[in-house]
């Protein structure tokens, strides 16, 4: 059993030191979502039994920071509760991330109520833009954050951010911010571009695992600098009830703090998260020998004599890819691309409606 949850709140940002254990339980999901990126690909999912013996052998080796359980949609597993409570045994948090567009009454309130437990819900804008981006799920996906927050479970939410929404992103949050001002519990939220994948191409590993599905995103992603622009604009806001969750202008899963295991539904991993290949099977490889691998990568990236890691602009990223970023803007690397997000230099400004390098 892991310690308690001293010292660090879901609002208060994500210091992670120990390992991230990134579970997609299954490809299902209702919606189809304009830029989803998971793959619907039918797969033998590992069941509950498994995903228990996993969670639980890597923490007997080393402390779990964070078990995230993803999809697909995960409250499409009829056997989450027991995933949940195996993992709140492993890990020192455990969120769900999810659409929102699933009843939350599959979770008994022991689990939803837990001190080291939140949900990630995605919202990408105001209705008719998170409708246009998600299948039309934004009561649902609102609903679900407000009868959250409502029964006193820990709730953030996640924007992936793209041409269609950008411009209006800061403006929207002003105005959530001041609809949630009467909720007692503070919203983080943390931002992201979406994935292309065409830049992510063939990361990961030489296995096939759940792959990156195709969509174009021919002049839709964010520049650097303007990501570096937003994310300064929203540091510097003084929310009320709003809480920006991350120290980065570009996130990234954090591969070079404590180092992040990313399973698809049928075990096979690889150490990002947003990669189409994998690494090895965990039904076949064991656990020790999986962090052999996880820490023998993180040694050969540069990340930790990286000034952009001391301070915490940049977290690591183990393709060195910063979830396809570098190849999309036809930059030299990840020390590049951090660049022009903090200077804001006159080479991003230029990309600014310019045809992508991918
Ligand atoms: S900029 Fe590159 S080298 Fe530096 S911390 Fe980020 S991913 Fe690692
Ligand atoms: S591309 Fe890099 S930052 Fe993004 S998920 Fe993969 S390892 Fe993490």
């Amino acid at each position: 059993m892991v310690s308690g949850a001293e010292g660090f709140s879901p609002i208060a940002g994500f210091q992670q030191t120990g390992l991230v254990l990134d579970i997609a339980l299954t490809s299902r999901c209702p919606l189809h979502c304009r830029y989803c990126s998971v793959e619907r690909m039918p797969l033998e999912e590992l069941d509950e039994t498994q995903w228990k013996r996993v969670v639980s052998s890597f923490a007997r080796l080393r402390p779990v920071e964070l078990i995230s359980l993803e999809g697909g949609e995960p409250l499409a597993r009829p056997d989450l509760p027991a995933i949940l409570a195996a993992g709140l045994g492993s890990a020192r948090w455990v969120k769900i991330v999810t659409s929102g567009v699933l009843p939350l009454r599959s979770l008994p309130d022991h689990l939803l109520l837990h001190p080291r437990f939140f949900f990630e819900v995605s919202l990408d804008g105001p209705p008719e833009v998170h409708n246009f981006l998600r299948d039309g799920s934004w009561e649902k996906a609102w609903g679900f954050l407000r009868a959250g927050l409502n029964r006193g479970i820990r709730m953030r939410f996640r924007s992936v951010l793209s041409r269609h929404n950008l411009s209006i992103y800061e403006g929207w949050l002003k105005v959530l911010d001041e609809e949630l001002r009467a909720q007692e519990q503070k919203v983080g939220f943390s931002i992201d571009t979406i994935i292309a994948p065409e830049a992510m191409g063939n990361e990961g590993g030489g296995l096939s695992r759940l792959g990156l599905r195709y969509y174009s995103t021919q002049g839709l992603l964010p520049s650097p600098g303007e990501m570096g622009e937003l994310f300064r604009a929203l540091r510097g806001h003084r929310f009320h009830n709003l809480v920006l969750l991350q120290t980065e202008p570009l996130r990234g899963c954090g591969a070079a703090r404590g180092g992040v295991i990313s399973f698809d539904p049928g075990g096979i991993f690889s150490f990002c998260c947003e990669a189409p290949r994998g690494v090895g099977s965990i039904r076949h490889i064991s656990p020790e020998d999986c962090l052999c691998l996880l820490d023998t990568q993180i040694l050969s990236r540069p990340c930790k004599g990286c000034p952009y890691f001391s301070t915490k602009q940049c977290n690591g990223c183990l393709t060195g890819q910063k979830c396809g970023m570098v190849k999309y803007w036809g930059l030299k690397d990840c020390q590049t691309l951090l660049g022009s997000t903090i200077q804001n230099d006159r080479l991003v400004r230029r990309n600014r409606g310019i045809s992508p390098a991918v």
